[in-house]
């Protein structure tokens, strides 16, 4: 199809009605077939739009005036919304958000998967949608004389005080605001990354939501912290039960987070939590899933895909520390993991030994080349598990699962686009998928997770 034309001019100020929402919670609206993304536009919502900047093929608008909103807007609880960026679609009810999320889904399993007869759910969403991280972390800057700990505004390394985030547990704001204010009575400069100065760079806390148990991160640049005893006991009187107070220090001049050497200053060096009966530690640098509540939603629908009677060998790739693993350990005969961050190995390894589980093998490397090396010693999978990064599953991935006829692949994707991809390819080798459930695992914000199963044929 030929690109179109712009028929509006940049600075030009055009009345639109949107009638569709993107993926990123953009909503489009169509000037003579030429499409326009406006963002905090919803569907079916009219008004004046500013034209910013134009493409071949598409352009972006400034919601200027709206005159007609839509019954699905709301009004956003948090008073920084619009400057944060960390959610998207606050501003759409919560059914609002479960239709668009559905719809995308539903979109690339038609047009990407070409499998319009495949069910997909209903998305599995949350009673409560708000509060539901457990892991925040914020930098730290200087502003108008203040230490200020929050986020960096829009496309920009501006730092914005922030006193709550309503996506985070409330001991997690609790937890930054308490380090901040000791920090700030005892002389701590924070980091100013201009001038490469300064010793707190990011706060991090961590809550185990099954546990209570509470963990302070300061990032430093300096590997001494001033008047640490003072802090330390001033964070200890101000966040009663904390568990776990980190340092770790960054000297780089970076914007990665966090820095090679880690050393507690208080109590343990994890803190505990558990998803669906079994127990993690979780280290200050440790990967752990952040919505621990649908986390386990989406691990029993795994789980229920699976089919396990306790007879299965089970392969599960891209196995981060282990949590799906261990998971189906409980109802499977044996299970693998690979994962290609070793340190995430020992965690799953750690974690096996911590919950006495011992048919539960971990290796490090890529799933691509290590999975390969399981089929030539022998092991035969009767459930593969995956659940790949952004990009989707590896081709040789794929072509090893295509040998290797697992009876079922159960797929657990964070991105649709590359899960319908990739269900595509199974198909074609011989794979039919027999329905996608997608999971709420980050409300207010316009990321998608979901699960597919799918059969050998
Ligand atoms: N299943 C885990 C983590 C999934 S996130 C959980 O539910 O918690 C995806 C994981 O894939 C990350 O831990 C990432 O480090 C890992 N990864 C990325 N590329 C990989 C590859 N080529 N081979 C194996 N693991 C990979």
């Amino acid at each position: 199809m030929a690109k179109i034309q712009a028929p509006v001019q940049r600075g030009q100020v055009v009345h639109v009605t949107a009638a569709d929402l993107t993926h990123e919670g953009k909503g489009v609206a169509k000037v003579d077939g030429y499409p326009l993304f406006i963002e905090g536009m919803l569907p079916d919502e009219a008004g004046e739009v500013e034209v910013t900047k134009l493409n071949k093929g598409y352009g972006f608008a400034q919601l200027k005036k709206l005159e007609q909103a839509s019954p699905e807007r709301v009004d956003p609880p948090c008073p920084v919304y619009d400057e944060c960026g960390g959610c998207q679609v606050q501003h759409l009810s919560y059914n609002g958000q479960m239709d668009m999320k559905y719809n995308q889904v539903r979109g690339v399993i038609d047009r990407i998967a070409k499998l319009p007869d495949v069910p997909v759910h209903p998305v599995l969403g949350m009673d409560e949608p708000w509060r539901y991280r457990n892991k925040a972390q914020v930098p730290v800057g200087l502003s108008g004389g203040r230490i200020v700990a929050g986020f960096y505004k829009k496309r920009s390394h501006d730092i914005i005080d922030m006193t709550e985030c309503l996506i985070q547990h409330e001991e997690s704001d609790a937890i930054i605001q308490r380090v901040k204010d000791v920090c700030a009575a005892n002389g701590v400069m924070p980091y100013d990354e201009q001038r490469h100065k300064g010793v707190l760079r990011h706060v991090m806390a961590r809550i185990g939501y099954q546990t209570g148990e509470k963990m302070a991160v300061l990032i430093t640049r300096t590997s001494e912290l001033p008047n640490a005893k003072e802090i330390i006991d001033g964070i200890r009187a101000a966040v009663p039960g904390i568990t776990s107070i980190v340092q770790n220090v960054n000297p780089d001049k970076t914007n990665v987070i966090f820095g090679p050497t880690t050393k507690t200053l208080y109590g343990e060096d994890v803190i505990y939590d558990t998803i669906g009966g079994v127990k993690f530690a979780i280290s200050a640098r440790s990967f752990y899933q952040v919505n621990p509540v649908q986390t386990e939603v989406l691990y029993n629908k795994a789980l229920q895909y699976a089919g396990l009677t306790g007879e299965e060998t089970v392969i599960d790739a891209y196995c981060g520390i282990g949590t799906i693993s261990l998971f189906l350990a409980q109802k499977a005969k044996q299970v693998y993991g690979v994962e290609i961050v070793p340190q995430a190995i020992e965690d799953a390894r750690q974690n096996a030994e911590l919950n006495g589980i011992t048919n539960a093998y971990f290796e490090a490397g890529k799933a691509e080349e290590v999975i390969p090396n399981w089929y030539k010693q022998g092991i035969k999978p009767d459930v593969i598990v995956v659940d790949p990064p952004r990009k989707g599953c590896d081709e040789a991935l794929l072509a090893t699962i295509l040998k290797m006829k697992p009876k079922k692949v159960v797929y657990v994707s964070c991105n649709p686009g590359t899960l319908a991809r990739d269900l595509r390819i199974l198909e074609d080798g011989g794979y039919r998928t027999r329905e996608v459930q997608p999971v709420d695992m980050f409300p207010q914000t316009v990321h998608v997770e979901a699960v597919a199963v799918l059969e050998l044929m």
